[in-house]
């Protein structure tokens, strides 16, 4: 975040007399109490300052980096969750291929009758599935899917970037988000490369923490 002229200035007074009051700084300034409050504002919610009642702004010591890193330790999966793509456990090696162009997703993912996850299936389980011989319409999806228990889930609650380390560490592109029902894992969500790297996108766009 690019903080103003102004804002600089009132950090290096906090940092140097703090706690100070509102009024001192302003004082400072030679401005008065109301034109800084929307300074004051931003630079107590972007996390540079605090401030407690009675005792007046002081400085968290805290850079911007570090601020933007704490920010990125608490983002939830649900905030950043993109829909999933399911197929049934019924479906042809054929008809998983066609839903993956049809639909635009690298990762489907594979429900019982109950809608409850079963399996995954990557491009690269398709396309070494479309390498051999066979018929891929007489080829039902769950010979080649990776199967439970060994798929890795997330669920809402959980912290992105946990499930960004598990994308790297277990070399997958995508993790499905669940939701715990009485039948097993009903799939709710994605999480995906693409969703990290839409993720670091934004916040080069954002101009405040
Ligand atoms: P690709 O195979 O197209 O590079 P991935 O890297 O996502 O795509 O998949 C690698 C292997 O891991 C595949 O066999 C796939 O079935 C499996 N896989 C994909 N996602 C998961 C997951 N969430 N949990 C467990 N295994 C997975």
């Amino acid at each position: 975040m690019d903080l103003s002229k102004r804002q600089q200035r009132i950090i290096e007074i906090v940092k140097a007399d703090g706690p100070i009051t509102g009024e001192q700084i302003a004082d400072q300034l030679a401005l008065t109490r109301a034109t800084l409050r929307p300074d004051l504002a931003i630079l107590t919610m972007a996390g540079f300052l605090d401030a407690r009642p009675r005792v007046g702004y002081f400085y968290t010591g805290k850079t911007g980096s570090e601020l933007l890193t704490e920010k990125i330790k608490r983002y939830k999966v649900h905030e950043f969750q993109q829909v999933p793509v399911a197929v049934s456990e019924k479906v042809s090696v054929y008809d998983a291929i066609s839903t993956m162009f049809l639909e635009d997703v690298g990762t489907l993912f594979v429900v019982n009758e109950n809608a409850c996850l079963v399996g995954v299936l990557s491009r690269k389980d398709l396309l070494r599935a479309s390498m051999g011989s066979q018929d891929l319409s007489s080829v039902p999806v769950p010979i080649i899917m990776t199967r439970m228990p060994n798929i890795t889930v997330c669920r809402k609650n959980d912290l992105l970037i946990d499930v960004a380390h598990q994308l790297i560490s277990r070399q997958i592109d995508g993790v499905p988000v669940v939701k715990d029902t009485e039948n097993g894992l009903e799939v709710i969500g994605r999480i995906t490369k693409t969703t990290m790297t839409k993720l670091l996108v934004e916040i080069t766009m954002e101009d405040t923490i």
